[in-house]
């Protein structure tokens, strides 16, 4: 057991099997293995979002990623499809999240006919429920309303999940409290999020809570919010989610 201290991390690496290492080594290793499979899956994703467009990229289908990246002669690997298939189809509780599953498969198709595109926002919502409520609001609010995210399909959710996993150094527990898991997530089913025009990245922080566009929500009082403060399912009080459905509708 001596001549571990003499070792190198990567000759532990290579030699893990022979000898076993640490549990604290092996879990760095993991985690680095981890974190440049989430940098390069992110670039690959980033390619895929400049060849289809932003708006298109909301609602692009797991398959037609696959094709797309081909495409740009950047394939997923077996092994990045392994580990988004393991952050879709895991149990997310593992980790601290335990909002319900939204969307069964992956290969889930969002029809371009059952969603809207709503004018300058660079976002879609389901037709209707969703784009009731949002005239709802918008009548409610006037011209301060802006939807700054509407129907993300799971490629999108896989994007915007990674992008916090990188910033949180691949901590799950840490980014699930900011974003659902792609699958996880009521974008995927009908939920959009609002915000104040001209408010910027402020619409995704507690200063939300000072415009008179949340206030005016809450007095008009139909408003049912997601993820209220201390809610049960690990995420963070979201005041700019609104609550379309109730789960996933087959329709
Ligand atoms: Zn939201």
């Amino acid at each position: 057991m001596e001549r571990r201290t003499f070792l190198t991390l990567s000759a532990l690496t290579a030699s893990s099997t022979l000898f076993g290492i640490s549990e604290e080594i092996d879990s760095k290793v993991v985690k680095r293995d981890s974190n440049s499979l989430v940098t390069s899956l992110l670039k690959k994703l980033i390619i895929v979002q400049n060849q289809v467009g932003y708006v298109q990229f909301n609602i692009l289908s797991f398959d037609d990623l696959l094709k797309v990246a081909s495409q740009c002669k950047k394939p997923l690997q077996p092994s990045e499809i392994d580990f988004i298939e393991s952050i879709f189809y895991g149990d997310p509780r593992k980790y601290g999240f335990y909002g319900e599953r939204t969307v069964p498969n992956l290969t889930i198709v969002t029809p371009q006919k059952d969603v809207v595109y709503m004018d300058k926002t660079g976002h879609f919502l389901m037709k209707g429920a969703a784009t009731e409520k949002f005239a709802q609001i918008k009548r409610l609010i006037g011209p301060d309303l802006v939807l700054t995210s509407g129907v993300r399909a799971p490629v999108k959710q896989l994007y915007l999940f990674l992008k916090k996993m990188e910033y949180a150094g691949g901590d799950l527990r840490r980014t699930s409290n900011s974003i659902a898991p792609p699958g996880f997530t009521f974008h995927s089913v009908g939920d959009f999020d609002i915000g104040k025009a001209g408010y910027g990245q402020f619409n995704f922080t507690d200063k939300f809570q000072e415009t008179d566009v949340f206030k005016k929500l809450y007095d008009g009082g139909y408003i049912t919010i997601r993820y209220t403060s201390n809610n049960p399912y690990g995420v963070r009080f979201e005041p700019w989610h609104i609550k379309v459905t109730g789960g996933f509708e087959t329709a």
